[in-house]
Parts: C-alpha cells; structure tokens; sequence
C-alpha cells in the first residue's frame, strides 16, 4: 500500500512543525500541522507491525488517562500507545454518576497535577470538560472525547488511514452518515477532512441534523442515496442512544431502512469506496454486518491499528518540549 504525503510540514522543523501544548481539538489546527501529526504516525504505524514493538523515549515520563465516560478501544490503544514509547502508564476510570462538574472536575485537575503527571488524556461525557482541564494543569492534556464537541485523535486515525488507503485526501468525496448531532466523531472529522480538502457530504435524519452543519464547509443531505452517490469513502456513525433525551428516531427498523448501510446502497458509491466505521457498531442498526465484514470494502479494523499509531505520536510530539528535545525545548 503506497503512501502519498500530501504535507507542508515538511518544510517546518522543530516546535514550528507543531507550536500547540495540547490537543484539546482539531479546531484550530492548521492543515500542515493535522499533516505533520499524520507524518509523524507512519513510523509508529511500520513499529507497531514489527514482534518487537518498543520505543523508549517516553521512559521515566507518566501518562494518566483520566476516562470519566465508558471506553474500549480508545482507553486501550493509549495505553498501548504509552506503554509501546516506555512511559508510566496508569488508567483512572470514573463511573460517571460520581462525577460533579465544576468544583470537582477542577479538584480532579488539581490532584492529577500535584501527582506530576507528564501527560493527561480525558475522556468525559461534558463537552469542555477537557478544555477546563488543560487550562488548570502543568503538562500537555489529550482530549480522548468530550461530549458532542470533539474526539480529536479519532479524526486523525481516520484521516490517516483514508490517506493510506486512498494515497491523498484533498479532493475525495466523503460522506458521514448518521446521528450527526450527537458525534464528537463527525464535528472532528468535519473539521479535519475539510481542512485536509475532502469534499464533505452530511446525510442524517432530520432530527440529527445539526441546523447549521453547511457552516462547516460541508453539503448536507437527509437522502442517503443521493449523499452516497460516487462517494470515495463511506464513514457511518453510530446512533448515540445514550445522549439522546427522547424519540430521534421513529424505530430502529425505519431507520435501518433509510440511513443504514446495506450492500445495495454502498453500490451507489464509487466501486472501490471505503466504508469506515468509529465504533462501537450497531450491526443491523447503521451498518450491516455484511458490508462491515467485507475485507475488500471495509477499514474497520484498519481504524483501530491506526488508532495506536496516530495516538504514539501525539504522545511524542506533545512532550517533546519536556523532554528538551532539540528545537521543541
Ligand atoms: N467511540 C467513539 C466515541 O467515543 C464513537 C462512538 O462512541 O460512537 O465517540
């Protein structure tokens, strides 16, 4: 599988390649740097299929994930992420009913700085939660999802293996389906595919619809059919029942019926289109079992190997200045 780099960071070195103490979003980064942070992945992607997968320049250093929201794949892959670059790596769960914002969230920082973490990644289920975090502690925060905001290394795991599969991103026609309201998922991979020049299309049900979506430099669309049409890559969302108040959806089976990923309607998309996937799936909900299973059109599990590589870099490009690396010190 060949690589295209498609960056301009190349022609940055050191901090100027990447000048940001955190990664509380894609939101205000600029496209070389999502590239740069892409770059940087390839060399962890090459480690991470070797026997022996270790790096130790994180050694000595300790990494904290701080998840106050339920999480599979993405807790673990920083911890692999931390543990294959040698750092101290400790997880603190939170069941959420024990959480309280403000005073306690800020107390939570308190306590994780005065342990002298080097690097914090939180997953909450407030939207902000992260940002407040970052403003009160000493060493770079990673936001592992929060809320409807952003989840923003699930966007770069995502840029990176459509970049991989498909050699470059700029000009791919794109779709994100589903429950677009709720998704920290589709607002980071709007921001970070559009940046990144894909053309964008939106298709949800009316009611998970965000109202000002085409404000992002996306076409939106309630008609899958006519938002799949020759699309390049197909990313499903999963429906978010959890953040969900009331009736979204008129049922499960209806909604299957118009926004769901069936072999008949990936055939409207391009031949060789990529159908992509966060997780957790809802298997006969947003996407069919057969299509998610299709070696020859599905990058599921591709995201997930992804997902370690991008998250080692973040780790090392963040602590780079801690660690007086030359020309980030
Ligand atoms: N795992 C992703 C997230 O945490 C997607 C999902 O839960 O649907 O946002």
């Amino acid at each position: 599988m060949s690589t295209v780099k498609t960056s301009t960071a190349s022609a940055l070195s050191g901090a100027e390649a990447f000048p940001h103490r955190h990664l509380t979003g894609i939101a205000g980064l600029q496209p070389h740097e999502i590239s740069f942070l892409l770059d940087e992945a390839e060399q962890w992607v090459d480690l991470n299929r070797k026997a022996s997968k270790h790096d130790d320049r994180l050694a000595g250093l300790t990494l904290i994930n701080a998840f106050f929201e339920n999480s599979t794949r993405t807790l673990l892959s920083f911890e692999i992420a931390g543990k294959r670059l040698g750092a101290d790596t400790v997880n603190m769960h939170a069941a959420q009913s024990s959480i309280k914002k403000g005073e306690t969230l800020i107390d939570t920082a308190v306590t994780l700085n005065a342990m002298r973490a080097d690097m914090i990644v939180i997953r909450h289920a407030s939207s902000g939660a992260v940002q407040l975090i970052a403003d009160k502690v000493d060493c770079p925060v990673l936001n592992a999802g929060d809320g409807r905001h952003e989840h923003p290394t699930q966007a770069l795991l995502d840029a990176l293996t459509i970049r991989r599969r498909k050699g470059s991103i700029a000009g791919l026609k794109v779709v994100i389906c589903g429950d677009v309201l709720h998704s920290r998922v589709a607002r980071s991979n709007i921001l970070a595919l559009t940046a990144l020049a894909a053309d964008v299309r939106i298709v949800a049900p009316p009611t998970l619809m965000p109202p000002d979506i085409e404000r992002m430099g996306v076409t939106s669309f309630t008609d899958f059919d006519e938002g799949i049409a020759g699309a390049d890559v197909v990313m499903m969302l999963r429906l978010q029942s959890e953040r969900m108040g009331g009736g979204f959806i008129p049922s499960l089976r209806e909604y299957r019926a118009f926004w769901g990923l069936t072999p008949e309607r990936l055939s409207r998309a391009a031949p060789d289109a990529l159908v992509m996937h966060p997780g957790p799936m809802n298997r006969g909900v947003e996407i069919d079992s057969v299509v998610a299973d299709d070696p020859s059109r599905s990058a599921i599990t591709e995201q997930v190997e992804m997902g370690v590589a991008v998250r080692m870099a973040c780790l090392d490009v963040l602590t780079r200045r801690r660690r007086g690396v030359p020309g980030w010190a």
